[in-house]
């Protein structure tokens, strides 16, 4: 059960409904977004249904919720959210481009990755500084200096910046780098990172698991909302088939279902279900085609120095190829590109080393 706050309820509102909760032996979790805050409860349906609840002050609505997943809902929240990072919108009526390196290597590396993104239409930049690599031998990241040097690019570029946090006890120091966490899909299921990036103060960006059913996503989804953080953007990366011609097998139809069963925002990685470069356009195209709120693809200056996942970058005249899908498409399907943020002029600083001919 949800209980919908109206957009005019005081603190004073809201514990109240929680002490009634609580008092009934139940357990309320407070979750509080731009315009409204929703109450979850966990508990005895039957008895809060005889509290009454509704005849509350500050009480706009209560709505019993039949699927396991409450707040990511479309049952207690009917219309589709757009969530913001560092004020570019994710949601319906857009399609959003995120795109940049798979890994952070150097300062110059990003910043050409960001320039390439930056023509390929994106007004996002994403880049692993902690990376869960499958083998313990492979390159971890950078870490700590990973995310200075995303703060520097996105200083420089005004795009704000979305990098992959992978255990709770780095969540704050990510937070304090980053515009957007991103949960990636070795870890949908870490409950204790989804609960710790449920309370810090940044959107979240939740790549589905791949072994995970779209239940299964949502639910993840949940475990961070129940937390207070209702800023979630999920992101459908493939999953693990009999097929083997491709990394994974981008489950398109995840698109429409999950935009079906949750109002949270859906976007597609062609870059990690395919895992090959040719592939990244078509799939971009279906990405769009069938609904999906945005793409986010992997772009190198270098692909074949890269080190991870260089097989699956885009560069050169495949920039120009998806920034012209992505200039036309949107609007043949009655969405509009996002435009990337303006740098903030004076404040832009170049990496430390950088080497202006590469931008
Ligand atoms: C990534 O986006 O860098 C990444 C590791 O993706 P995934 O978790 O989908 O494999
Ligand atoms: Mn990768």
């Amino acid at each position: 059960m949800v209980v919908v706050m109206a957009p005019e309820a005081t603190e004073s509102d809201i514990e109240e409904i929680v002490d009634l909760v609580n008092a009934a032996g139940g357990e309320a979790f407070v979750s509080r977004g731009v315009s409204r805050t929703i109450i979850g409860l966990v508990g005895d349906v039957e008895q809060f249904g005889a509290l009454n609840l509704r005849s509350y002050p500050g009480v706009s609505d209560v709505v019993r919720i039949s699927v396991p997943y409450k707040l990511v809902s479309r049952e207690h929240h009917p219309n589709r959210s757009v969530i913001t990072v560092g004020g570019v919108p994710i949601g319906p009526g857009h399609l959003t481009v995120i795109a940049g390196p798979c890994t952070v290597e150097t300062a110059e590396q990003t910043l050409a990755a960001a320039r390439m993104a930056q023509t390929a239409g994106a007004s996002v930049l994403r880049g692993g500084a902690f990376k869960p690599r499958t083998s313990p031998y492979a390159f971890q990241g950078l870490g700590e200096a990973g995310l200075r040097i995303l703060a520097d690019v996105r200083a420089e570029t005004g795009l704000p910046v979305v990098t992959e946090v992978i255990d709770p006890a780095s969540v704050d120091l990510v937070s304090s780098y980053a515009d957007m966490l991103q949960v990636g899909t070795r870890s949908m299921q870490n409950f204790a990172l989804l609960q710790a990036v449920g309370s810090a103060n940044k959107p979240v960006l939740l790549k589905r698991g791949m072994n995970a059913t779209i239940e299964e996503w949502l639910m993840a989804a949940e475990y961070i909302a129940q937390r207070g953080n209702l800023d979630i953007v999920l992101c459908e990366r493939g999953i693990r088939t009999f097929e083997t011609a491709t990394r994974n097998t981008l489950d398109i139809s995840a698109v429409p279902v999950a935009q079906r069963l949750s109002h949270l925002p859906v976007i597609i990685d062609p870059s990690h279900s395919g895992g090959r470069r040719d592939l990244v356009l078509p799939l971009s195209r279906a990405a769009v085609a069938v609904g999906a709120d945005g793409i986010i693809v992997d772009v190198h200056p270098h692909p074949a120095a890269a080190m991870c996942d260089g097989d699956q970058a885009l560069t050169g005249e495949d920039i120009r190829d998806l920034a012209e899908m992505a200039a036309t498409l949107p609007q043949l399907l009655g969405r509009t590109l996002t435009p990337a943020p303006r740098p903030v002029t004076g404040a832009a600083k170049l990496p430390t080393g950088l080497d202006a001919s590469l931008v």
